[in-house]
């Protein structure tokens, strides 16, 4: 089985509007939280800026959080605004929930296929695995990557999931030989 992996090249941008431009794009640039402690509470938040005006924007990631709750080693990674810190909220489905905004992968990933592909016999078996949840189209994806049409796609392709919902869980896909 071939296996093919999609993983990011970059953060993703974050879809969020700006209330003082109208904009709805922002980043999180190099990567910056900022901690405050208030007695025995702490707020963290990470910081995004605006991409067209670069107003900041501070989104929760925790709030009044008693100081004990919170694993030294986390604490010490938002104050070191630890870039692996940084992603891992960013990418954190209920952080983007809480916060209202939704992720732009365009041009933030790549899909790493091997070259091996002629020397397999058809029909061909392939592994989709994600290093990270970019989500992708199955039929979009296949189509690209192997130069198809959709009619194609739709008579050469056995999916183990639906092809045209999109997903950043692994799937497997075999590839019936062509005429
Ligand atoms: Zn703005």
């Amino acid at each position: 089985m071939l296996p093919w992996v999609v993983r990011r090249t970059r953060l993703p941008l974050l879809s969020l509007l700006c209330v003082d431009c109208g904009s709805e794009s922002a980043t999180t640039g190099e990567g910056r939280f900022r901690v405050n402690a208030n007695g025995k509470l702490l707020h963290v938040w990470l910081l995004v800026r605006c991409v067209s005006c670069n107003r900041t924007r501070k989104l929760a990631v925790h709030e009044r959080a008693p100081v004990t709750s919170l694993d030294p080693a986390e604490l010490a990674g938002y104050h070191a605004n630890d870039p692996e810190l940084v992603a891992s909220r960013l990418l954190d489905p209920l952080f983007a929930r809480r916060n209202r905004f939704t992720l732009d992968w365009k041009g933030a990933w790549r899909l790493d296929t091997p070259s091996a592909w002629l020397d397999e016999a058809w029909p061909v078996k392939v592994e989709v695995v994600f290093e990270d949840p970019v989500p992708v189209r199955p039929d979009r994806l296949i189509a690209h990557r192997l130069g198809l049409s959709r009619n194609e796609v739709l008579r050469r392709i056995t999916c183990d999931i639906p092809l045209r919902r999109p997903t950043s869980a692994g799937f497997t896909i075999t590839v019936m030989a062509g005429d």
